[in-house]
């Protein structure tokens, strides 16, 4: 059984986030997606929120799991019993960075794989910065996040749409 995990903050999941859910779910047994509980970060959307609307989003797939993690994410994935860890790359300015954690990582733990995709080209412009960015000026972000989670993001910012 081959089981991944898809880490990351998610604040807020973005039809980006949700791409990366659908695509990489099929190339594995089961998709843990381990949402990044930072104390530091002051995120919008507390960890729960966001496991909540990620459980919701991906109700569709049978084999994707939400979780939340704090710490290393090789050990996470270890926990969990995960062989591979699933990112996305958008643009060269997250090949540097993202390759130095998965080097990483296999350091830290020799059974784990980090598997790329590459951004589906709709949505390589896109990220949670950018939505939080455009909503917080009450821009229209219909085609930065699914519906259900449109009028969550503007109450943060006190705006009703
Ligand atoms: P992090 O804080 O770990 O970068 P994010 O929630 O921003 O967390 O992203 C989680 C993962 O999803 C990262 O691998 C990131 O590259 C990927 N990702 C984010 N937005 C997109 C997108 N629009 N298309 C493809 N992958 C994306």
């Amino acid at each position: 059984m081959k089981k991944a995990i898809y880490p990351g903050s998610f604040d807020p999941p973005t039809f980006g986030h949700l791409d990366m859910i659908k695509r990489s779910a099929q190339m594995v047994d089961e998709l843990n997606v381990a949402v990044l509980k930072n104390n530091a970060k002051n995120p919008l959307f507390s960890v729960e929120e966001r496991v909540t609307m990620l459980r919701e989003l991906t109700r569709q797939f049978s084999n994707v799991t939400v979780g939340i993690f704090e710490g290393l994410t090789a050990e996470y994935a270890r926990q969990v019993g995960a062989t591979v860890i699933v990112r996305g790359l958008r643009a060269v300015t997250d090949f540097e960075y993202e390759l130095q954690i998965a080097q990483t990582n296999h350091v830290l733990n020799e059974s784990i794989d980090t598997m790329f995709l590459v951004s589906n080209l709709r949505y390589s412009y896109l990220s949670s910065t950018i939505v939080k960015e455009v909503a917080s000026y009450g821009g229209d972000i219909s085609n930065f996040v699914p519906e259900s989670i449109i009028d969550k993001i503007y109450k943060k910012y006190n705006l009703e749409k």
